[in-house]
């Protein structure tokens, strides 16, 4: 893609690298800020952005700027494991779903609409630093960008440390598949599936249906290492045929997805020196005991942009995390990588004493002290405990 004449004036206002969830969300919020618009927006992403290369699911109780490029929205969850089966109204809260590629035409849509405030580049950023009075990038095309201030959503890199932090992943394979009758119930997300085998880890079928005949159906697991594909497949074949009674024959599988998000509590630096910003999965945004992240770079882009807009600069603590969800993310992790098959028994415990609105709003770190405790208080103590001493000594749980 050739660079428009505009991007070599320098310098820019706001440099985004990356054009992916979050660069994309921030670049957004930016546009929806009028006392901004006269602010000048590099953004910069190798990427032609041209594939659907992800869906994303949240939940939310207020509007958001991604509503209207939703694929479906619903209004129910079930949760299942064992000997504990519930459907649950989601009263105030809707689940949505988003298509990568939706998203990623629509945010693009918005910005060439705005040319003289945001200039796109396909470029691969190679060096990011921090200068007098600003940041300077340099692309592997050997370009140069000045900004006041930037916003970086590579990829981390993290030098990984076992015997500190815990690394899992959240990872998966979906097969959206079409079907010769009605099986789905389209009104019904399946959240969490725990009946089958667990295998001394956290595994679960997870169901978007988007209607009576079609739906995403995905093997998901939390555990340290991506298994080998037929790993995946069997288990989604099985529920087709045993929970569903799909003969293979009765569906054929339209397009796949597949992913591993990490799940750790190594820290994640929100800035990097004065005036570069990270974002995304880079700052820590997918959350560390589920994987979820998108609402999160939402919550995170109306942070940043508020202060921008009030004051000129980012907030000085620029996600505003909560120490004690950070904690109940390394317990969770914790159990999850000493004992995973535990991960059933608590989000049992979990769905069966809490209002699903509670456990959302938790998984959100949106609840009061009071809230923590019945959540704490609703699944039983052993394993946390245990997790406890082990985080107060400093050891990372072993099987
Ligand atoms: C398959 C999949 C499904 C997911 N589903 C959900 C979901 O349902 N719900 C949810 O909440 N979360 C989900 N997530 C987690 C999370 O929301 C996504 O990973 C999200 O895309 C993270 O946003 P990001 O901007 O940090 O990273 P990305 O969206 O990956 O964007 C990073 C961008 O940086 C660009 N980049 C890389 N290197 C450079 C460079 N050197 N210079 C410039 N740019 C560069 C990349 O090309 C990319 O476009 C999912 C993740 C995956 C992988």
């Amino acid at each position: 893609m050739p660079i428009p004449p505009s991007a070599a004036e320098p310098p820019y206002d706001y440099l985004i690298v990356g054009g992916g969830a979050a660069g994309l969300s921030l670049a957004y919020h930016l546009a929806q800020e009028p006392s901004l618009a006269a602010k000048r927006v590099l953004l910069i992403e190798p990427a032609a952005k041209a594939q659907n290369d992800r869906t994303w699911s949240f939940w939310a109780n207020k509007p958001g700027f991604f509503d209207k490029i939703a694929v479906r929205e619903w209004d129910q969850v079930a949760f299942r494991s064992p000997g504990f089966e519930q459907v649950f109204s989601l009263r105030s809260y809707r689940y949505r779903t988003v298509r990568g590629l939706d998203f990623y035409q629509f945010v693009r849509r918005a910005l060439a609409a705005r040319p003289a405030q945001f200039v796109v580049v396909q470029e691969e950023v190679s060096s990011l630093e921090n200068i007098s009075g600003g940041v300077r990038a340099r692309t592997t095309a050997g370009l140069e960008f000045t900004a006041h201030y930037a916003f970086d959503s590579r990829p981390p890199t993290l030098p990984r440390q076992p015997e500190k932090h815990r690394y899992l992943l959240q990872h998966f394979v979906g097969w959206e598949v079409e079907t010769a009758h009605d099986v789905f119930n389209p009104h019904v997300v399946e959240f969490m599936d725990f009946r089958g085998a667990q295998h001394h880890e956290a595994r679960f079928m997870y169901v978007l249906p988007f209607g009576p005949r079609r739906a995403l159906v995905e093997y998901t697991l939390f555990s340290a290492d991506v298994l080998p594909k037929s790993e995946y497949e069997g288990p989604i074949r099985d529920y087709l045929q045993q929970t569903l009674g799909l003969a293979p024959s009765h569906y054929r599988v339209m397009d796949e997805e597949v992913g591993a998000i990490p799940m750790t509590d190594h820290p994640l630096p929100a800035r990097e020196g004065e005036r570069i910003i990270n974002l995304g999965t880079r700052a820590g945004r997918a959350k560390p005991s589920t994987g979820y992240a998108f609402q999160r770079i939402q919550a995170h882009s109306v942070r940043l942009v508020a202060a921008l807009a009030a004051t000129g600069q980012p907030p000085h603590d620029p996600t505003g995390d909560q120490w004690q969800f950070r904690m109940f993310d390394t317990l969770l992790l914790d159990i999850m990588q000493r004992r995973g098959e535990l991960t059933r028994t608590i989000f049992t415990q979990l769905f069966r004493r809490n209002p699903v609105e509670r456990i959302l709003r938790f998984l959100d770190e949106e609840t009061s002290w009071a809230d923590n405790l019945r959540i704490m208080n609703s699944v039983s103590a052993g394993p946390f405990l245990r997790s406890i001493g082990q985080v107060l000594v400093g050891r990372v749980g072993k099987r």
